[in-house]
């Protein structure tokens, strides 16, 4: 199964994500994770990156294109993934259908974690105590709201045209929030339940 999160900065879509690869046993494709492991390393690619991501914007698509398409050729991921923090914008969306068209693999779900913005400062307030990341400043976190609502938000329309997007809502206690998307999938996936 093939799985597109999507959400703004701070809805819980890592966390979440982390809970499914479990149940799921399919990978977790973070592009952030992939980022900030090239920024630690010290890679050409990973310090440009770091330089943008501190500000909070987004890096160049041909940049990450090229990060996600090493990935999702991995052997690990041809048995599906759960894909967090990317597609961006709708030319990253554009981009994933033609890579995984190439591969025999479309996207099957895309998951919208819907929040409202206090819960959401909230939580990355906490983040920034708990991980320290250097781009869970008060106006950092600002700059990436605007771009999430500039640039990532039409993404989740680009799925619900297409049929395949389910809306979630991200507020609660984590294992609720799962419930939820696992409820959603049930829906979805009336074929896959076993009978009685
Ligand atoms: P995240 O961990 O998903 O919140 O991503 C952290 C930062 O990495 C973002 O604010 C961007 O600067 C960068 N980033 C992650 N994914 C992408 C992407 N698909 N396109 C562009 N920039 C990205």
């Amino acid at each position: 199964m093939r799985i597109v999160m999507l959400g703004a900065p701070g809805s819980g879509k890592g966390t979440q994500a982390t809970l499914l690869v479990e149940r799921l046993g399919i990978p977790h494709i973070s592009t952030g994770v992939l980022l900030r492991s090239a920024a630690q390393e010290g890679t050409e690619l990973g310090l440009k990156a770091k330089a943008i991501m501190d500000r909070g914007n987004l890096v160049s698509d041909d940049l990450i294109l090229g990060l996600l398409k090493d990935r999702l050729t991995e052997e690990n991921a041809s048995g599906g993934f759960i894909l967090d923090g990317y597609p961006r914008n709708l030319a990253q969306a554009k981009s994933l259908d033609e890579v995984l068209d190439q591969l025999g693999q479309p996207v099957d779900e895309a998951i919208l974690l819907d929040g409202d913005t206090e819960t959401i400062i909230r939580r990355i307030a906490k983040r920034a105590k708990e991980e320290g990341r250097s781009d869970d400043s008060e106006d950092i976190v600002r700059n990436r709201m605007k771009v999430y609502r500039e640039q990532t938000a039409p993404v989740a329309e680009y799925y619900a045209e297409r049929g395949l997007l389910t809306c979630v809502l991200g507020e609660g206690s984590i294992e609720e929030v799962q419930q939820r998307i696992l409820s959603a999938f049930e829906i979805y996936h009336p074929a896959t339940e076993t009978p009685g």
